[in-house]
């Protein structure tokens, strides 16, 4: 038995929603949203950006119509696909997920990590007033869809938009190794690990992967990417 619903997928985009009692899986991909500035076009029955955002004059600011703030989470929502989706929150919904994430970042444990049940639902914002935002619950003992060498730096602010990382170690080995991460090894047992799991990689590749990957006698596959920054 699940009980959780599929994510509801835009065609065009990788954009996300969930409608009004609707509960579905998700692992964030970062931990801070793009911050947009956007327009509600009542008469368009859309939304728009904000060009002030860009530093250009905005005809819907000199207009006076609002600006609306807008958060969006990289989300994962399936086990072992590392395609980010992009979950669309409001302020509300925005300062509750980021006080959520600041309990687990007490407890030393990253939310990144986890798997969050994400339910569209009324929360309380912070006049009190309750609005239509998401609620999200950690989903205890779910694997992680996406182990944290697939996600994009953390250190990065254009996470979301930039994988700014190149492959030492090419990712389909990589994958490969995910089981093994954090366990002790030698040069040898290493070396002899990946040409089993890569038969055809020249011997001498193999061991440069194997030194590279070895951190104190342990398995590191984050040791697999290098940031270009
Ligand atoms: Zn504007």
């Amino acid at each position: 038995m699940s009980g959780y619903s599929d994510w509801l997928q835009s065609p065009y985009s990788a954009r996300v929603w969930l409608q009004t009692s609707m509960t579905a899986k998700a692992q964030f991909a970062f931990v801070n949203p793009l911050h947009r500035l956007k327009h509600w076009i009542a008469s368009k029955g859309k939304r728009v950006d904000c060009w002030k955002q860009r530093d250009k004059e905005c005809f819907y600011c000199n207009k006076g119509i609002d600006q609306q703030h807008e958060y969006a989470y990289g989300v994962y929502i399936g086990k072992g696909d590392a395609e980010i989706k992009y979950l669309h929150t409001n302020l509300t919904t925005h300062t509750h997920i980021q006080n959520i994430f600041s309990q687990f970042f007490d407890e030393s444990q990253n939310p990144c990590d986890l798997v969050f049940a994400v339910e569209r639902t009324e929360i309380t914002n912070l006049s009190g007033v309750r609005v239509l935002g998401y609620d999200i619950k950690q989903i205890d003992d779910e694997e992680m869809f996406v182990p944290e060498v697939l996600r994009p730096s953390p250190l990065s602010p254009f996470q979301n938009l930039v994988r700014d990382f190149k492959w030492i170690v090419p990712e389909e080995i990589v994958v490969k190794l995910l089981d093994y991460d954090s366990k002790p090894f030698n040069l040898i047992d290493l070396f002899l690990l990946i040409k089993q799991k890569a038969p055809k990689l020249p011997d001498k590749t193999a061991k440069s992967y194997a030194v590279r990957l070895l951190e104190n006698g342990v398995l590191d596959v984050k040791k697999a990417k290098e940031y270009r920054h």
